[in-house]
C-alpha cells in the first residue's frame, strides 16, 4: 500500500514535471514568435516613416524641377519641350500645363507613357479640382495639392491622381500657374526608394482605410503586418500604408524561435531520457530489493550457521542459524574479536594459534574441521568448520567467511549406532555361541548315551567276585551317572538355546529391515556399495524373534557385500526386498508367507562351494567362522521358513528365506 502511493506520487510529480516543461517551451515558443512579430512590425513602421519621407522629398524635388521649367522665360513652345522632357524622366507625372491667372491653358504636356489621361472624360471635368488647388495655392503662396480623384480610362479601368497647382509669379504679380497631375499609382512606383519589395504592399488609403491605389505584390497570406503613416502635404492629407506579411504561417519564424524550439526539444528529448533511467533505475532497485528480499529469507531458513570475519578476525557479520547455535545475540557477536565470547576458555590458547594460522593466509581444509563451541549456558558441543576467503566485488579478500554445523546431533546418532552395532556383534556372537552349543549337544548327546549304555553293559558282564566287583561295579556305576549327568547338562544348554522360541511376536517386515539398515550403511560406505530396499506397501506383520532375524539378515547383507568387494566389480548394489510369498505354499497353519531376499552383484556361488554352503565352519574367507550361514538357517527353520538361494541376473547371488504372516 505504502509503496503503491509512493509510485503514484511519484508518477504525479513526474507528470507535473512534464506539464510545467511543455507549459514553458510552449511559452518560450510563443514569446520567441510574438518578439519577432514585434521586430517586423517595427521594421514595417520604419519603412513607412522612410516611404513617406521618400515621397515627401521626391516631390518637394519634383516641384524644384517644375519651377525650373520656367528658367529663362521661356515661350510656350520652349515651355512645351522643357515639360516634355521632365515628364519624360518623372514617370509619376501625367501632365504639366502652364495656366494663366484666370486657369486658362497656355501650354500643356502630357506623359509619353500612357495616352492623353484627359481623352476620355474632358480637362473640363477636372477644373473643380484645379481651380480647389490653385486657391489654396494662392493663400499658401506656394505649391499645393488638390484631393484627389479618379479618372476613368478605358475598358473600364481608372487611374487615381492628384493635383498640383503651383502659383508662378513675376515681379512680384501673380502671373499664373503650373499645375501638375500626379499618377498616385506611379507616385508609389516612382518616388519611393527601392520601390516595393518582395513581400510587401504599398498603398495611399484615405483616412477611413479606402484604398486609392496600390503597388506592389498581391496579398497571398493571412498573416499580415500593417503600418501606416501619414504624408502631409499642402492642401491633402494622405495616409500612406505598408502591407507585408509572412510567406507562410512558419512554424520556426526565425533562429530565435528555431533556437528556443531546438532548445525546448532537446530539453524534452533529456527529460524523456531522464525519465527512462529513472524507470531503468526503479527496475534495477526492484531487482536488488527482491534479491535482498531472498537473500534475507535464505540465511534466515539456514540450519548452518554463517559468521564473517574480516582480516583482523572481528566478527562482521552472524545469521540468525549461528545465533541461535551459540546462545548469543547477534549484537553480542558483532565486533568482537578474538577470543570469541563463544570459545571454551580451556581451548583458547589453540583456536587464537589456529586463528593466527588462518589470518596469516593459510587455506583451511576444504572439507571443514571439527571444533568445540560453547554455548551461552555454559555447554559445550561440537562443530564442523568449513572456511572460504571472502572476496568483495573487486576480488579483494576482506575476510573469512565461515559455514558452521553443529554435529552434536551427528554424533549422537553415530554413538547410537555404534552402541547398537556393538549390541548386535554381541548378540551374533551369542548366537554363534548358542548355535555352537546346540550343535555340540547334538553331536555329544550320541557319545553321551553310547557310554551310559556300554557303562550299563560292562556292569552286566563283570565277573561276580567280591572286593574287586564291588569296586568296579561302583566306578561303572558313576561312570554312567556321570554321562547320564553330562546328557542332562548338555540338554539343558540345548533347552537354555531353544528357549528363544517363547520370544515370537508379529512385527512389521519394514521394521526389521530398518533396524539393520544403520549397520548395513556402514559397511555399505565403506565398501562402496548402493543400498536399495524394496517394501511392498501394507505387508502384512511376520510373526518371528526379531533379534534373531536381524541377525539373519545383517549376515546375508553383509555376506553379499562382501562378495561384492572385489576390485573387477564397479557397480556395487545390494537389494533388500520383502514380498508376500505365492499363497499356495503351506498356508495350513499360518495365514501366509513373507519372502525377504538379499540380492547381490557378486561373483556367485560355484557348485562345489554351493555343496557345503550351509555346513558348519565352511568358510572361503581367511578371517571366517563358517557359521554365519549354518545359523541363519537355523534360526529360519525354527521359525518354521525356509532359506535358500538362486543365481541373481546377469550375475550374484539371491538369498531368500520365508517367514509366517502373523495370525490377525
Ligand atoms: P563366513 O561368512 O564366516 O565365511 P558363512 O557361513 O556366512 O561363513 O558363509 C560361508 C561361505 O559361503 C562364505 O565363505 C562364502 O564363500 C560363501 N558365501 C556366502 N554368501 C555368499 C554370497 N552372497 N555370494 C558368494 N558367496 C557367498
Amino acid at each position: 500500500m505504502n509503496a503503491l502511493a509512493l509510485a503514484s506520487r511519484r508518477h504525479g510529480l513526474w507528470a507535473l514535471l512534464v506539464a510545467l516543461v511543455v507549459f514553458l517551451l510552449a511559452l518560450l515558443v510563443w514569446l520567441a514568435g510574438r518578439f519577432e512579430s514585434s521586430q517586423v512590425q517595427n521594421t514595417l513602421d520604419r519603412q513607412a516613416v522612410s516611404a513617406v519621407n521618400d515621397v515627401r522629398s521626391g516631390l518637394n524635388r519634383n516641384v524644384q524641377t517644375l519651377q525650373a521649367i520656367f528658367a529663362g522665360e521661356p515661350g510656350p513652345s520652349m515651355w512645351s519641350y522643357q515639360a516634355s522632357t521632365v515628364l519624360r524622366e518623372h514617370r509619376e507625372l501625367l501632365r504639366i500645363e502652364w495656366r494663366d491667372t484666370g486657369l486658362g491653358i497656355r501650354a500643356h504636356a502630357d506623359t509619353p507613357f500612357r495616352g492623353a489621361v484627359f481623352d476620355r472624360l474632358g480637362r473640363e471635368h477636372t477644373l473643380g479640382d484645379v481651380s480647389l488647388a490653385c486657391a489654396t495655392a494662392r493663400r499658401f503662396s506656394g505649391p499645393a495639392y488638390s484631393t484627389s480623384y479618379f479618372l476613368p480610362q478605358s475598358a473600364g479601368l481608372g487611374i487615381e491622381v492628384l493635383e498640383l497647382c503651383m502659383p508662378l509669379v513675376s515681379a512680384g504679380q501673380l502671373s499664373g500657374y503650373l499645375v501638375a497631375t500626379y499618377s498616385l499609382q506611379d507616385m508609389l512606383g516612382e518616388l519611393i526608394e527601392g520601390g516595393a519589395s518582395r513581400g510587401v504592399q504599398l498603398a495611399f488609403t484615405e483616412a477611413d482605410g479606402t484604398r486609392l491605389a496600390l503597388h506592389g505584390a498581391v496579398l497571398r497570406s493571412n498573416r499580415v503586418f500593417t503600418a501606416q503613416h501619414l504624408l502631409d502635404l499642402p492642401g491633402n492629407t494622405l495616409v500612406l500604408r505598408i502591407d507585408s506579411w509572412r510567406a507562410e504561417p512558419d512554424l520556426f519564424p526565425n533562429v530565435l524561435t528555431a533556437l528556443v524550439t531546438g532548445l525546448s526539444i532537446a530539453l524534452l528529448s533529456v527529460l524523456a531520457m531522464l525519465g527512462k533511467d529513472m524507470r531503468r533505475r526503479l527496475r534495477a532497485e526492484h531487482g536488488l530489493a527482491d534479491a535482498l528480499a531472498f537473500r534475507k529469507a535464505m540465511e534466515d531458513s539456514l540450519v548452518t550457521g554463517l559468521r564473517a570475519r574480516d582480516l583482523q578476525g572481528r566478527i562482521t557479520y552472524v545469521n540468525p542459524a549461528f545465533c541461535a547455535m551459540v546462545g548469543l545475540s547477534a549484537d553480542e557477536l558483532l565486533g568482537t574479536s578474538a577470543p570469541a565470547p563463544y570459545w571454551p576458555p580451556e581451548l583458547v590458547d589453540e583456536y587464537q594459534k589456529r586463528q593466527a594460522i588462518r589470518l596469516a593466509g593459510s587455506s583451511p581444509p576444504r572439507q571443514g574441521f571439527e571444533s568445540v563451541f560453547l554455548r551461552k549456558d555454559g555447554s559445550r558441543f561440537p562443530v564442523l568448520i568449513i572456511e572460504a576467503p571472502l572476496i568483495d566485488a573487486t576480488g579483494i579478500q576482506t575476510g573469512w567467511m565461515s559455514a558452521v554445523v553443529d554435529i552434536s546431533e551427528q554424533r549422537r546418532v553415530e554413538e547410537l549406532s555404534r552402541t547398537s552395532q556393538e549390541r548386535l556383534q554381541a548378540t551374533a556372537r551369542l548366537a554363534t555361541v548358542g548355535e555352537m552349543a546346540s550343535l555340540l549337544s547334538h553331536e555329544l548327546n550320541q557319545p553321551l548315551a553310547a557310554i551310559s549304555s556300554y557303562a550299563t553293559g560292562s556292569l552286566n558282564l563283570l565277573p561276580r567276585q567280591d572286593g574287586l566287583h564291588a569296586e568296579l561295579e561302583t566306578a561303572m556305576r558313576r561312570i554312567a551317572e556321570q554321562a547320564e549327568r553330562a546328557g542332562r547338562v548338555i540338554r539343558s544348554v540345548h533347552d537354555f538355546v531353544r528357549r528363544r522360541e517363547q520370544d515370537r511376536v508379529p512385527v512389521a517386515p519394514r521394521a526389521l529391515i530398518d533396524a539393520v539398515m544403520p549397520l548395513v550403511q556402514l559397511q555399505a560406505r565403506k565398501l562402496g556399495v548402493q543400498v536399495e530396499t524394496v517394501c511392498a506397501e501394507g505387508l502384512p506383520d511376520v510373526l518371528c524373534d526379531a533379534t534373531m532375524v536381524e541377525q539373519v539378515l545383517l549376515n546375508l547383507a553383509r555376506n553379499a557385500m562382501q562378495a561384492m568387494d572385489r576390485p573387477e566389480i564397479v557397480r556395487r548394489k545390494l537389494v533388500l526386498k520383502v514380498v508376500l510369498a505365492p499363497s499356495n505354499e503351506r498356508t495350513i497353519h499360518h495365514a501366509g508367507w513373507t519372502e525377504f531376499s538379499v540380492a547381490d552383484v557378486g561373483p556367485g556361488i560355484a557348485p562345489e562351494v554351493a555343496a557345503q554352503l550351509f555346513t558348519p565352519f565352511f568358510t572361503t574367507k581367511a578371517e571366517g567362522m563358517g557359521l554365519g550361514l549354518s545359523l541363519c538357517r537355523t534360526v529360519v527353520e525354527q521359525h518354521g521358513g525356509f532359506l535358500g538361494f538362486d543365481a541373481n541376473h546377469p550375475q550374484g547371488t539371491i538369498f531368500r528365506f520365508t517367514l509366517p504372516v502373523a495370525p490377525p
